[in-house]
């Protein structure tokens, strides 16, 4: 028998609100209701998954499921805010039961580590889209905006770049990589892993972040722009997994700077905290820095280890 919009909300979506004490009304009512703690703002951030536009069409539902709470996440990570609750707006050929229950398992997943409650939604029947809300809050008057970097800002990136990038042009048959890399490069494609703990300590440490999510170009590109100052960045400073390390350094630098889908943190921060951000750096989230915040006029400027300027094509992921 088909499962009615009714059973699919009880049996899929219902276990994912977690009922904690900050959520009057969750899923089941006309809206939900939640208190945000006192003194503090509610940070809100938008993102919408469409199939064969931002995965593949045969990607494993719980990938997907947990990729579209991921990058979500990683925009509350950015502004240095703490997740909260979550309402989905799902769209489906067909309420098929297997796809529901794998997209819930990865969704849930990344919910538990950061105690996410699913509150609300909306369910209907059309090609497969589906958009998450993210609410999280911050202490008033906090929050990393793009708009903050200053001339002499250190400019910090976390974890590699282009992993994901990769990982895509290896499923399309682009690029052949060495097969031990491929867990890992589609791990980071699949899930990836939202910084939401260094977000939360770099709200009182840098003056500007954002997530690199289109390339570090783009992304770098909005800071500089909204913050009216320019860049300089050292191409031989971007940090590359092992897998990166072994192509062609072209090839490489390409899909680190211009490749979208990672996931990581573009902080800046002023120099004289150098040493506060290199304590902060850990194993599981090193932190680079490769380059500086300068004068506006030249927009980012690349150049290697010796001054040399460095050329690259293509910059970030555009949708229109
Ligand atoms: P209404 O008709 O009042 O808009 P619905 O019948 O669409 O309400 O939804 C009933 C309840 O189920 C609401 O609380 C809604 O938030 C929740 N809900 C519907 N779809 C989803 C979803 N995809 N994820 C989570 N909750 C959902
Ligand atoms: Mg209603």
């Amino acid at each position: 028998m088909p499962l009615s919009e009714f059973d699919v909300i009880r049996k899929y979506f219902k276990p994912a609100d977690r009922q904690t004490a900050d959520v009057r009304c969750g899923i089941g009512d006309d809206a939900a209701i939640v208190r945000l703690p006192e003194g503090m703002e509610l940070a809100i951030a938008m993102d919408t998954l469409v199939a064969g536009v931002h995965f593949p069409l045969d990607t494993a539902p719980e990938d997907i499921g947990f990729k579209l709470l991921a990058v979500n996440l990683s925009d509350m990570a950015a502004m240095g805010a703490k997740p909260a609750w979550a309402t989905l707006a799902l769209t489906l050929p067909e309420a098929d039961s297997d796809w529901l229950a794998g997209f819930m398992q990865g969704f849930n997943d990344l919910a538990g580590q950061y105690s996410v409650s699913l509150i609300g939604g909306d369910l209907s029947r059309g090609p497969l889209t589906i958009s998450l809300q993210i609410h999280g809050y911050l202490p008033q008057n906090k929050g990393m905006l793009r708009s903050g970097a200053r001339e002499g800002d250190l400019i910090y990136v976390s974890g590699t770049l282009g992993d994901a990038g990769l990982a895509l042009k290896v499923l399309n048959r682009e690029l052949e990589v060495d097969p031990k890399y491929k867990p890992l490069l589609f791990q980071r494609l699949n899930r990836p892993e939202p910084r939401i703990e260094l977000g939360e300590t770099f709200r009182d440490i840098a003056h500007s972040a954002i997530d690199i999510s289109d390339g570090l170009l783009a992304d770098l590109g909005h800071i500089i722009e909204d913050s009216h100052v320019g860049a300089v960045v050292n191409t031989d400073l971007i940090p590359l997994s092992e897998a990166l390390a072994e192509l062609d350094t072209a090839e490489a630098l390409q899909l680190a700077l211009t490749a979208g889908d990672d996931y990581e943190l573009c902080l800046t921060v002023a120099e004289d905290m150098q040493a506060s951000v290199d304590q902060t750096a850990t194993e599981q989230c090193p932190l680079t820095c490769i380059g500086k915040i300068t004068s506006p006029g030249k927009g980012i400027q690349l150049e290697d280890a010796d001054g040399r300027a460095v050329r690259i094509s293509g910059v970030g992921y555009r949708h229109f």
